[in-house]
């Protein structure tokens, strides 16, 4: 999140990251400059823990950028909170990056080679030092340079004491968009953001873009690198961004809920109601119900005060959220035949005590219905999911992760009704889903590789 040239840029990016705050729940931070020099505060926890009103009213500038983080390469502490900022031969600078670096490994080995000291286990960092060595004379042109050597993807926010550089990486992996306030540039990564201090959308920042904001208002726009095919997150509509947002020129909303709809084409049940597990399954169940004509009920209640489980850092913390974070509605479901649509499957273990608790609350048959294919394989840009042999749907087919979940049918949406559903045939990465990597995957899968543990397993194993 970014404002640029608004006295009151700090806590407009306070605002914009609580509306971002299902992005990232383990840290945030703001990162401002009045001109002369860069400030920041960052803390862990929840938007509301981190950035409380006095940190935020401490942060003096017209210009601001902010992070939520949500850990995909380096642990959950404050060394690795976002903004990372820096002092460095041209004063200081501070950088806020959405997305996983491929090649990061590689360039931090030979730059620690050569001498150079990092602070954080994070890939973020890397680009960081890349500016920093850079011989260019503007930022501008040392973030270009940098970039040129960074594979993967990122959206980035980079302020120095006069300016802030956005940039998309050239396949456009994470969405960026630009809005307008009372004169100012707002950057976020979805539009629900903008929504939140009332800003106008006025675009999406293109793949293999950069922007250069300054306090004044100005803005100037280059490619800093060739046309390369877009890979754009299609997860990001399954699961990740928020329904009210824009991402990508689509609204979210309509995008699930055409998911739903050809879900209900593809697998409809002999059913009596249908349920969406809250919230990010709530506009497809919608579709579904709406294609099968089968009763739409709000069969489960979402405590909103428990984070999202898939997003946690640990496993104990995982297994706490699950069990405090759904209650089932006896009422919809006692005696009734139950369609419950899901937006994926990861490991299984949340979705078989989500059946556990909806059987326990009287429904006779329960028919699990996933509003994307089945998640085989891991990603490396940026959504932190587990290592594969940790994905149920990696080695298990369809009948036995039914099994397993102990529903009475299971059906997946296919890729083409994925497909379908955001009308167009290409353009999107679904690595996830088809195991086509769109970039070579990095020789370390593991989230820690800066922190001396090169196993490849992910923490994270239910
Ligand atoms: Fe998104 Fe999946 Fe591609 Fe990762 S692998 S960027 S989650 S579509």
């Amino acid at each position: 999140m970014a404002v640029v040239g608004h006295p009151d840029a700090p806590r407009l990016c306070a605002l914009g990251l609580a509306a971002l705050q299902h992005r990232g729940q383990e840290s945030a931070g703001i990162a401002a400059a009045d001109g002369h020099v860069v400030v920041s505060h960052k803390a862990m926890g929840y938007v509301s823990e981190a950035l409380r009103d006095e940190d935020v009213a401490k942060l003096k500038g017209h210009l601001a950028i902010g992070h939520v983080r949500y850990s995909t390469t380096g642990s959950s502490n404050l060394m690795n909170a976002q903004p990372i900022h820096v002092t460095y031969k041209r004063g200081s600078l501070a950088i806020a990056h959405n997305g996983n670096l491929v090649n990061a490994t590689g360039l931090r080995r030979a730059m620690e080679e050569q001498g150079s000291i990092f602070n954080t286990t994070n890939d973020s960092e890397v680009i960081l030092h890349l500016i920093a060595r850079s011989q260019a004379d503007t930022l501008q042109q040392a973030c270009r340079e940098a970039l040129d050597k960074v594979e993967g993807a990122y959206s980035l926010l980079i302020i120095d004491p006069e300016s802030v550089v956005v940039a998309r990486d050239p396949r456009g992996f994470r969405p960026l968009c630009l809005g307008r306030l009372d004169g100012a540039w707002v950057a976020a990564s979805e539009t629900c953001a903008l929504d939140m201090i009332s800003a106008s959308y006025e675009r999406e920042v293109e793949p293999g873009e950069m922007v250069i904001l300054d306090s004044r208002g100005g803005i100037q726009s280059l490619r800093f690198t060739e046309e390369r095919p877009a890979s754009m997150c299609i997860f990001e509509y399954v699961y990740f961004a928020r329904p009210d947002s824009q991402i990508y020129g689509r609204s979210v909303n309509a995008v699930r809920r055409r998911m739903g709809e050809a879900l209900g084409r593809e697998a409809p049940a002999e059913a009596d109601v249908v349920i969406g597990v809250p919230d990010s399954s709530n506009t497809a169940s919608l579709g579904y119900s709406q294609v099968t004509k089968i009763p739409w009920e709000l069969g489960l209640i979402r405590n909103h005060y428990v984070g999202r489980t898939f997003i946690r850092p640990s496993q104990e913390v995982r297994d706490f959220s699950v069990r405090k974070k759904y209650n089932p509605v006896s009422h919809v479901l006692q005696g009734q035949r139950v369609v419950v649509v899901d937006d994926s499957i990861v490991r299984g273990t949340t979705m078989r005590k989500l059946v556990t608790l909806i059987r326990g609350a009287g429904a006779r048959e329960v028919h699990l219905r996933i509003s994307s294919p089945p998640i085989t394989h891991s990603c490396y840009y940026g959504i932190d999911t587990p290592v594969s042999k940790h994905l149920i749907a990696s080695s298990h087919t369809v009948e036995e992760i039914a099994k397993y979940l102990q529903v009475d049918s299971l059906a997946y949406l296919s890729v083409e009704g994925l497909m379908s559903a955001v009308h167009s045939s290409e353009g999107f990465c679904r690595a996830c889903f088809t195991g086509e990597y769109p970039v070579a995957p990095p020789e370390s899968a593991s989230k820690e590789v800066f922190e001396g543990s090169l196993s490849a397993g992910s923490p994270e194993t239910d």
